[in-house]
């Protein structure tokens, strides 16, 4: 399903107390940047729609990452998020988002920096909700981030692009790798709806999509991460070879591993389950130490 948003249709916003976001925009000047993957959802039905999805209400804390001038900001606060903490590296934003945060000064705290070094162990309480627009030159290496410290976090609710969204959530494939492998086995990963180009102002050259991650209570099987890592490098680097040859780069003697895994030496990386790669890992972790 695509979104057929239309900007234009911005100015309604979700406090009519606020400047619309067009406004907002043109007084500071936010002509967008593209090193900083500057693309601004202005649809407030678009950003409401994506606030329910977050369920704001349901963490005591969220975590937005790369606000802008706000619009998806505006959702949460509106959906009833108690807290909302929004990191944004571009300081022209940071003064943008001023108003807002005069205008909810208990529930918005707006943090200048890169979200890449931000540590989300700071905030209190421990648990928190992240909803985010993601900058498409970023998104990946935050979600592997976020997923080691996924015990902190109560539901991830963001926006990929498409391709990406597609590898986090195949259940083998083409686009099934060690990133579907990683964040399912940590985490329940749907992918919900997909977003149009001309949501956005300027409109990306790519479809986007909005994925929910809720962390597991406990991983999908029990596996080491470096170990389960070093697997699904292993086998998804020569992916369309059978395992017993692809998980060559890995021990000298790949049939005995795969023996010991319960797995065929005929399977290949696109077909193996998430929790049979956790058994491959857990077979290669005894050998590597015997
Ligand atoms: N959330 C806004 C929206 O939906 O209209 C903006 C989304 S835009 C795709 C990405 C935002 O992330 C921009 O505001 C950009 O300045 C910010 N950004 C880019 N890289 C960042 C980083 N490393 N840390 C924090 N914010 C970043």
């Amino acid at each position: 399903m695509t979104g057929t948003s239309d900007p234009s249709g911005e100015d309604a916003g979700c406090d009519a107390r606020l400047p619309p976001l067009s406004a907002v925009i043109a007084r500071h000047e936010l002509h967008p940047k593209r090193a900083l993957g500057q693309h601004f959802l202005l649809d407030p039905s678009l950003c409401e729609r994506i606030a329910r999805t977050a369920q704001p209400g349901a963490s005591a804390v969220n975590l937005e990452v790369g606000p802008g001038p706000g619009g998806l900001t505006r959702a949460l606060l509106a959906a009833g998020a108690a807290r909302v903490v929004a990191v944004e590296k571009d300081r022209r934003c940071v003064a943008a988002l001023s108003e807002l945060q005069a205008r909810y000064p208990d529930r918005l705290e707006i943090v200048e920096g890169d979200a890449l070094s931000f540590d989300i162990a700071t905030l209190r309480p421990a648990r928190i909700g992240i909803v985010a627009n993601l900058p498409y030159n970023v998104g990946t290496r935050l979600l592997l981030r976020w997923l080691e410290q996924v015990e902190r976090i109560e539901s991830m609710t963001l926006m990929f692009q498409k391709e990406v969204a597609a590898r986090i959530t195949a259940a083998g494939g083409r686009d099934y790798g060690g990133l579907s492998v990683r964040a399912q086995w940590l985490c329940t990963c749907e992918r919900l709806f997909d977003v149009g180009p001309r949501a956005f102002v300027p409109p990306p050259g790519v479809i986007s999509t909005v994925v929910r991650l809720v962390p597991r209570a406990a991983p999908l099987a029990p596996a080491e991460p470096d170990a389960l890592d070093a697997v699904t490098r292993a086998a998804f680097g020569q992916r369309r070879k059978m395992l017993r040859r692809a998980l060559r780069t890995l021990t000298p003697d790949p049939l005995a591993l795969l023996q010991s895994a319960g797995i065929s030496p005929e399977a290949r990386a696109e077909t193996l389950s998430v929790t049979e790669f956790c058994a491959l890992a857990r077979a290669w972790a005894a050998m590597r130490h015997t």
